[in-house]
């Protein structure tokens, strides 16, 4: 019998719910594939969570994760709570969670299905055989550094700090080599070495690492080249490492290159194997309750759970071959469909997948 694994089971607001149940679907499935055992249970968080119990995240859900071996997580927000004060908005609750698990790096694959090539805004042949991870240091660099405002001879000065120690730059970069070990062995390491002293340590760190992972190909890219490069030669990036604020901008690139952010997976990851797995998109407000959500985002997250957490690469090829075929049948939901008058709802969508997951 397979060990036990415990997830915490998150499902928020919004489109949250429809898309989680889908996962689940797909978790129940690999059971009956595999003889895996998932222990399942389910939290309050965001705005449901603000309704209920009068907090984005109350100290149960909080416990819930901690004792689990990893999170998989709807989304959170909606309009009902925008104008609430901070610390009772669904996103202060994401900061939170992300902090209290210790979760300091965010993992982006982009994979472009060859038959939704269309959707992208790019032309097909650039496209073709994209297939790669963008791994992003969430924790520090300018977003947290010291931030004021003072005023000089010139008017009033705003100034952001970005400061990095060799300890945060080697723990996420040790897992770019690692996660590159997994796939096609090549790391593009994205800085500004040229101009910037973080990007010159976080450089040097990588070329310290190297030697270590002698089997993977280390590139260094500057990041307005990666920036360019993304657009002309995709295919050729396997796992892209770099700091925060590069990592949220190439980030957000990558993902347009595969046409639809229903189509988006992601992990955060912190120290060892656990991991909050999450689809890329929000809870869509304008289509929650409409059962038309695309689930193939959080359908993938649970592959991502199963490559990086729990190491069932086989398991996660099963998941990533049944969308693959369903895709290649012809089946849509509305946001990546042609014709709109011929798409297929959340709850069809999930069931297709599920009936084509097969060893
Ligand atoms: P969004 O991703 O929710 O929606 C953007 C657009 O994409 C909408 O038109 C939506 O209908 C569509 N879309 C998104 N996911 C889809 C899916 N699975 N299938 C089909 N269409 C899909 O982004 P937004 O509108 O900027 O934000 C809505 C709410 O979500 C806000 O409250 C925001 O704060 C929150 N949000 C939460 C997370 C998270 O939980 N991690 C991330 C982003 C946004």
């Amino acid at each position: 019998m397979a060990e036990v694994k415990k997830i915490a089971v998150i499902a928020g607001d919004g489109i949250g719910p429809e898309v989680v149940a889908e996962a689940e679907k797909v978790l129940k499935k690999t059971e009956e594939l595999f003889g895996y055992q998932f222990e399942l249970e389910h939290g309050l968080f965001g705005g449901i969570a603000i309704d209920e119990k009068g907090t984005p995240l109350p100290q149960e859900t909080l416990d819930l994760c901690k004792k689990a071996d990893a999170v998989l997580l709807g989304a959170v927000g909606g309009p009902k709570w925008d104008n609430n004060s901070k610390e009772l908005r669904p996103e202060t609750g994401l900061l939170g969670i992300r902090k209290a698990l210790g979760l300091f790096s965010n993992i982006r694959p982009a994979v472009v299905f060859d038959c939704l090539k269309d959707a992208s805004t790019l032309k097909p042949e650039v496209l073709e055989g994209t297939d790669l991870i963008v791994i992003r240091e969430l924790t520090g660099g300018i977003y947290f550094g010291e931030k004021f405002r003072r005023d000089t001879e010139n008017g009033q000065e705003a100034v952001d700090t970005c400061v990095y120690n060799v300890t945060e730059v080697e723990r996420i970069v040790r897992q770019g080599f690692e996660v590159a070990r997994t796939r096609r062995k090549k790391l593009a390491s994205v800085d500004k070495a040229n101009v910037l002293e973080t990007s010159r340590l976080w450089r040097e760190t990588v070329n310290r690492i190297a030697p270590e992972y002698p089997d993977v190909e280390v590139e260094h890219v500057l990041v307005d080249n990666c920036a360019m490069q993304l657009l002309r030669r995709p295919s050729s990036f396997d796992v892209i490492v770099t700091e925060n604020m590069f990592g949220d901008i190439l980030s957000d690139e990558a993902a347009m290159l595969t046409g639809s952010i229903g189509m988006l997976q992601s992990a955060s990851m912190g120290e060892g194997s656990f991991g909050l797995y999450e689809p890329v998109h929000g809870s869509a407000p304008d289509i929650a309750g409409q059962g038309i959500a695309n689930p193939i985002a959080t359908i993938l997250s649970v592959a991502l759970m199963f490559r990086l957490t729990f190491g069932y690469a086989e398991a996660a090829d099963v998941i990533e071959r049944a969308v693959k075929n369903v895709l290649d049948a012809g089946h849509r939901t509305g946001d990546i469909a042609v014709d709109k008058s011929k798409s297929i709802g959340t709850v069809a969508m999930g069931e297709l997948i599920v009936n084509a997951m097969a060893r």
